[in-house]
């Protein structure tokens, strides 16, 4: 082609990278790669290989090892060897190890960039503009966070030995979300990255050990899902953070529940981009552009489902299709391409059908007619119109470059269509009037909202998804808490054994022969006093055997009224901090008054003395005073990642939660779990201590004459494991407190597993309600609340 031609056209030629040095690395390792444990690598000889292609070409890149159980046994002792010196050295000499990883990064740039194109597919411009300079930013964000930690994280401890499994999309970014908070705040780690995409991890492990990372902090096991399944199973490891899938999501917090493990979950999306007909119409094209084919769509958080206002619909199609004939894809190494090689011919195959499924379904497919090379797993650039809210193209997630569009008509419409999702990472929005922009962030169900902008991430500014797209953050402050625990916490021991109470129940059955020794107290569901829906109640006694009254039986019709009821509740969730704040100084001010009433209702009921009954009710109107205090001071942040923009850390409510409470300090526990969730705007169903309910029932004076909406706090008294059965399982519950006996904790987490609410469990480890700093403030709070991060870039 003539200079000429290409003044005429402005065609790009290509502009190939050299894959020369990657080629070199690849070569010195073309016997094949064994794991990164201990700070070595294992023989490639003792181990099975497995291979891993380009999948642009298909061709062989190199042989990697596949991981067993006992590759994990050694990776985890090694792991847990290495965790009390590496906690031990501090937070500076940590750093210093971060910063010397971030370094390295930024020296073997081009090599991680390049090989990272080779193993994924994906265009060598993103992965040296944006996965590499964003691994090394997180490493030198998390270094910052080590150097503090004595200092900003002095109650808390690490975690211990952390498993973490990662996919295939950003192999070296997610690694890099993953090790970086887990290393810098003590943990060890046992990483397994994905079966097609292992070599960047290695490459990072051979040159963490060359920058002089202590042997056994960080381990790499490659392997396929079998691997990842025998590190979730392993017995020594603490924590697991994974990213993939919700469906191995889901399998893995089954597989772990009751086990004391704690779990990050990064999950699927199928995330909303929202037009509105005042929106720069050009700049949100080019949105969608990084939406939906940054990475070939191959993206947990892409815009896929293009919400545009309909007076501007045609218009906007029209141009979106003009602009996506003009996309380019080719090999990765080629630097002037926008879209590389899906994964694999299998990930291809199931594009494709979800493809033919939609255009069965009804929907319009565009295509451009733009040369895709020959081989490789290369998809074209797709638009679906016509498509309806419930087809399967709208609501599944496709993870290719796929982008499904519908209309919408009005404000509301808009935030109906976005959030009618199972699914809650990320949201788009696109309006030059900022306050509709800033009005709609909030209404929307996603862990991250960008105005006007998409895809952008930073350490900083914490991500992570709501509903089914997981639990937990990756970055900021938020994200370090992740890979730590409370140091009282870490000091509760098992509760003793709760006296068995059969005895007491046959005594029940045989009190029901005996004149009433007192009124039946009822549920409290909507702000009333309620029947029990099955019209049963059952005995309360006494420390020493004696009748002391009856309460409700609820069943699983109470819950689901009490739920109900809860949501109808909503409006709560929207109220201003100040008010939550007096309405919590309020429910103090009347416990107050009832003092000695609680006083000797706890005397009665637990046997303990006169002196300890009333500094648990002091105790209760205290904590209900901390939280009125933190009802308007447990804020957000503004974050100022590295662009010209900010993006808001808002605390949110979680929604309605399920809280189960223990039997010891009947009142005290009630009130310590029920306050922090009130106080940031959460709806609860609780489930009061079994044995000792009356503390629960009597406190529904106290709410009556309270200025608590009625609904905010529901009462149901029964056996704790039935009901809680009920609230973790239930689709419409965001999250279960459950504390009791550890056979609750582990029912609450395996039956959490349907729409993934989050879960708060105790282990059957007793926490001493009179201790503030076990049982009061931001820790609570913190799992009281999500954080939503609002991006907003600004300029002309
Ligand atoms: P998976 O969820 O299967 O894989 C994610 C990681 O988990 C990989 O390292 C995988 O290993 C590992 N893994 C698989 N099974 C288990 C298990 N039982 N226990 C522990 N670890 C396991 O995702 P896929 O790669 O199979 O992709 C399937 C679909 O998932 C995609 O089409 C896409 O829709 C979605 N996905 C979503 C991602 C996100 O970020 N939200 C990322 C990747 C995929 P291995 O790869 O070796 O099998």
């Amino acid at each position: 082609m003539s200079v000429s031609h290409y003044f005429d056209t402005m065609d790009y030629g290509p502009a190939l990278e050299s894959d020369l040095d990657a080629r070199a690395w690849l070569a010195r390792h073309s016997d094949g790669f064994g794991h990164f444990i201990g700070g070595a690598f294992t023989p490639v000889a003792s181990g099975t290989l497995f291979d891993t292609q380009e999948p642009a070409t298909g061709k062989l890149l190199a042989h990697v090892t596949q991981g067993t159980p006992a590759d994990i046994d050694a990776a985890v002792a090694a792991a847990r060897a290495a965790q009390a010196a590496w906690f031990g050295i501090g937070g500076h000499a940590r750093a210093r190890h971060l910063y010397a990883l971030a370094r390295m990064v930024q020296r073997h740039a081009r090599l991680f960039a390049v090989l990272e194109a080779l193993d994924n597919g994906k265009p060598v411009r993103e992965t040296r503009d944006i996965d590499v300079p964003l691994v090394a930013r997180h490493l030198y964000h998390h270094a910052g966070w080590a150097q503090l930690q004595e200092r900003e994280f002095a109650d808390q401890v690490p975690v211990g030995v952390i498993g973490q499994i990662v996919p295939w999309n950003f192999p070296l970014l997610m690694l890099a979300w993953k090790i970086a908070p887990a290393l810098a705040l003590g943990n060890t780690v046992v990483l397994k990255p994905a079966e097609f995409t292992p070599l960047s991890a290695l490459l990072f492990a051979e040159l963490a050990a060359q920058a002089g990372l202590p042997p056994g902090v960080l381990n790499i096991v490659t392997g396929d899902g079998a691997t990842g399944a025998a590190l979730v199973a392993h017995p020594d490891v603490n924590k697991i953070a994974f990213t993939g899938s919700t469906d191995v999501g889901r399998q893995i917090r089954e597989q772990t529940a009751g086990s004391g493990k704690s779990l990050t979950l990064e999950l699927g999306g199928k995330s909303p981009f929202i037009v509105f007909d005042d929106a720069d119409i050009d700049a949100a094209i080019e949105g969608v552009v990084d939406a939906i084919w940054f990475n070939q769509g191959q993206v947990c958080c892409a815009g896929a489902r293009l919400l545009v206002q309909e007076g501007i619909a045609e218009d906007f199609y029209a141009r979106l299709k003009h602009r996506m004939g003009h996309l380019r894809a080719g090999t990765p190494l080629d630097k002037t391409i926008d879209l590389g090689s899906l994964i694999a011919p299998s990930q291809h195959a199931r594009v494709q059908k979800l493809v033919n499924i939609g255009i069965a379904e009804g929907a319009a497919c565009y295509q451009p007619t733009i040369s895709l090379p020959a081989g490789g797993s290369y998809f074209p650039p797709t638009l679906l119109t016509n498509v309806h809210p419930a087809s399967t193209v709208a609501t599944e997630e496709i993870f290719g470059p796929v982008l499904v569009a519908m209309t919408f008509r009005t404000y509301d419409e808009a935030l109906t269509i976005a959030n009618n999702s199972r699914y809650g990472l990320a949201a788009s929005v696109w309006s030059e009037t900022i306050g509709l922009a800033l009005a709609v962030a909030p209404a929307l169900k996603a862990g991250v909202v960008w105005i006007n902008s998409t895809n952008l991430f930073d350490a900083g500014v914490g991500f992570g998804g709501v509903r089914e797209s997981g639990y937990g953050r990756e970055g900021g402050r938020e994200g370090c808490y992740e890979y730590l625990k409370p140091a009282a916490w870490a000091r509760r021991q098992p509760r003793a054994a709760s006296a068995d109470t059969s005895a007491e129940t046959a005594r029940g059955a045989a009190a029901s022969q005996l004149p009433p020794v007192d009124r039946t107290a009822k549920l409290y569901i909507g702000g009333k006093q309620a029947r029990s829906d099955g019209e049963q109640s059952r005995g309360v006694f006494a420390f020493d055997g004696q009748p002391a009254g009856e309460v409700g039986l609820g069943n699983r019709k109470d819950i689901r009224n009490a739920v109900a009821a809860a949501h109808a509740a909503a409006a709560w969730s929207g109220t201003t901090a100040h008010r939550r704040a007096q309405a919590l100084y309020y429910l103090a001010e009347n416990l107050s008054a009832r003092a000695a009433e609680f006083a000797a209702r706890i005397v009665a009921l637990t046997g303990v003395s006169a002196a300890a009954a009333e500094q648990e009710v002091d105790a209760s109107i205290s904590r209900l005073f901390a939280y009125g205090a933190w009802a308007d001071k447990y804020e957000g942040a503004v974050h100022v990642p590295p662009m010209r923009g900010v993006a808001l850390a808002m605390v949110e409510p979680v929604g309605v939660v399920g809280v189960i409470c223990p039997d010891e300090a009947p009142l005290l526990a009630f009130v310590s779990l029920v306050a922090p969730l009130i106080a940031m705007g959460n709806r609860v169903v609780v489930v009061p201590s079994e044995r000792y309910p009356l503390v629960a029932t009597d406190f529904y004076q106290v709410l009556e004459t309270s200025d608590l909406p009625g609904g905010v706090i529901n009462i149901v008294t029964g056996a704790a494991a039935t009901l809680l059965d009920t609230l973790a399982a239930h689709d419409d519950v965001d999250a279960v407190w459950a504390f009791g006996a550890p056979a609750l904790s582990t029912s609450a987490e395996r039956l959490s597993t349907g729409n993934l609410k989050r879960t708060l469990v105790d282990y059957g480890l007793a926490t001493d309600w009179h201790d503030a700093l076990a049982a009061e403030g931001p820790v609570w709070l913190r799992h009281a609340t999500q954080i939503k991060n609002v991006w907003i870039p600004y300029g002309e």
